[in-house]
């Protein structure tokens, strides 16, 4: 059994805030990832083993992906109106009410104590009433790892499994620099828990149809070079929108970073409702959080998002228009394509 971790005084209050919490209200982001649903489900279970009345609430469902550590949890999908009644409200892997779309404002209006578990850079005042925060955490389920352990609860396969899952996807399966020590150790313990990894790697990663390889081609293939190779973009436009849904971006993401001189590589997508969804990553120093902020968004240094409204071509020229700048690159550079 691994040692207790050391708290700081607000994470030890917020320990102590769930350890007494009856009626627990867990929530996430729009569009949740392996670490929101991770950290929500681990989360759930390690409070339904103290006895908790625990109730997940997204603005999203979770993907079918994850369905191999969601089984027997529900998780609700907001629907407008009044959240349930609930003593503590968890938002995980999110410290921005606003990224919760409405389902923030009805969390902001209950009359719940407000706690935050997450490691994103946080923009302006601290907003809740209690925080298990770390930014320098390479997942919010390692958080959650933290939280079980304090709470003296032991981690079934299942809780487990979701926090494994958690952690491989912020850190692309320990290859991107938030992997630390803190983190293989407690992966080595989530193992011993009854954690298979190749087992998880096939359930998230080699479950897909077919025709996958051909829409992560065609992906590719759009990818255009700035700042003589510094930058790698995508656009996707509407008209590819269920190409650019079923893809997982983090893999195309990730071929584009394999370039030796790429620093920074962007995807940015048009939804339907005619947003653009933008991914930026960073190989290097360059802090693609200060390009996401530009617009609206947020994430961390080397990994951030935004959503801009408005029309693909105008995104995308802003995004190389402010990337350049950062990378103290001329728009005049040579543009090629792949
Ligand atoms: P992704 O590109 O995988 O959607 O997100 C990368 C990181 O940026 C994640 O940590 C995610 O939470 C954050 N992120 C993505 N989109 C947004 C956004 O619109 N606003 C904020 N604040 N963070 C975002
Ligand atoms: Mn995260």
């Amino acid at each position: 059994m691994p040692r207790t971790p050391n708290l700081d005084s607000d994470q030890r209050e917020a320990v102590d805030v769930l350890a007494s919490a009856e009626r627990v209200l867990l929530a996430s982001h729009v569009r949740p990832d392996g670490d929101g649903i991770g950290s929500e489900a681990a989360l759930a279970r390690v409070l339904a083993k103290l006895g908790k009345e625990v109730l997940i609430l997204n603005p999203d469902p979770p993907s079918e992906r994850f369905d191999f550590f969601t089984e027997g949890l529900t998780f609700g999908v907001f629907q407008g109106g009044e959240v349930p009644a609930h003593d503590v409200s968890v938002l995980l892997d999110i410290s921005e009410l606003s990224r919760c779309g409405d389902l923030g404002e009805s969390i902001g209006r209950a009359g719940s104590r407000k706690m935050v578990v997450d490691h994103h850079i946080h923009p302006g005042d601290e907003w809740w009433d209690h925080a298990f925060v770390d930014v320098t955490a390479s997942a919010t389920g390692l958080l959650v790892y933290r939280i079980a352990r304090s709470l003296g609860v032991e981690l079934d396969r299942l809780a487990a499994t979701a926090i494994f899952a958690s952690i491989v996807s912020d850190t692309g399966w320990f290859k991107y620099s938030n992997t630390d020590a803190e983190t293989l150790e407690a992966t080595a313990d989530l193992v011993r828990c009854g954690v298979q990894p190749f087992e998880v790697y096939r359930l998230l990663h080699q479950r897909e149809v077919p025709e996958q390889p051909a829409w992560i081609a065609s992906l590719l293939a759009r990818t255009e070079y700035h700042a003589e190779g510094r930058l790698a973009l995508i656009a996707l436009p509407k008209s590819e929108v269920d190409v650019g849904e079923r893809v997982d971006s983090d893999f195309v993401l990730d071929v584009l970073r394999s370039v030796e001189t790429i620093e920074v590589v962007v995807f940015v997508r048009e939804l339907v409702d005619g947003n653009c969804k933008v991914s930026l990553r960073s190989k290097t120093d360059f802090d693609v959080n200060a390009i996401a902020r530009q617009f609206g968004g947020g994430g961390h240094r080397k990994a951030s998002g935004a959503t801009i409204p408005k029309p693909l071509e105008v995104a995308r020229q802003l995004l190389v228009d402010a990337t350049l700048a950062d990378l103290g690159a001329t728009a005049t550079s040579e543009e090629s394509s792949a």
